[in-house]
């Protein structure tokens, strides 16, 4: 089962429609897919029909970018409900830049601690932002910080991205995916 659970469509920064992406991801061989545009839910619906008529699992997701620590991160949200109230409001309040603030430079140590005591559950392994010696690094993070994986390669263009969605490799053995107890 091949899992792609980070896309941009041009709903954000990405260059194709959502269906676009979802046939493009199919061609890949995905078979469970997310559309993660940054701080935007408006592509969900194109992309649920795209991907139910391609035959693959659809997951809504969303890349959201906060100020943390003085950093701009981006925390990928799955499983979401994109009608939620609260979601659109603070999504809506990201794109309006309200949200910055914090000053203090954060370790990566701290920040992994801090983003698991506020109920952070996964942190992406294999991905097209990690070069392949990043892989195991990510997975041995994962593990001691007892994160999930997720995998996903950050697709915003055809031929643009690092690795296209054939290319990616699965995630190693030695982490628990962040799908494990979806389907
Ligand atoms: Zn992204």
């Amino acid at each position: 089962m091949k899992v792609d659970l980070h896309c941009h469509s041009n709903v954000s920064d990405g260059v194709l429609p959502p269906a676009l992406v979802a046939a493009h991801a199919r061609q890949g061989g995905v078979d469970v897919w997310a559309l993660t545009d940054h701080d935007e839910v408006g592509g969900t619906a194109a992309a649920r029909a795209a991907a139910r008529e391609q035959g693959m699992r659809f997951v809504a997701g969303v890349e959201i970018s906060i100020t943390w620590g003085g950093e701009t991160v981006h925390i990928v949200g799955l499983q979401i409900d994109e009608d939620d109230p609260a979601l659109v409001q603070g999504l809506a309040a990201t794109r309006s830049g309200r949200d910055a603030r914090g000053r203090e430079t954060l370790q990566q140590g701290v920040l992994f601690d801090e983003f698991k005591q506020l109920g952070g559950a996964a942190i992406e392994v294999v991905t097209g932002s990690h070069t392949p010696d990043q892989y195991p690094v990510y997975a041995q993070l994962a593990n001691a910080y007892g994160f999930l994986a997720s995998r996903g390669t950050d697709f915003h263009a055809p031929g643009e991205a690092r690795v296209d969605f054939a290319a990616l490799p699965p995630l190693p053995g030695n982490v628990t995916p962040v799908w494990h107890d979806w389907f």
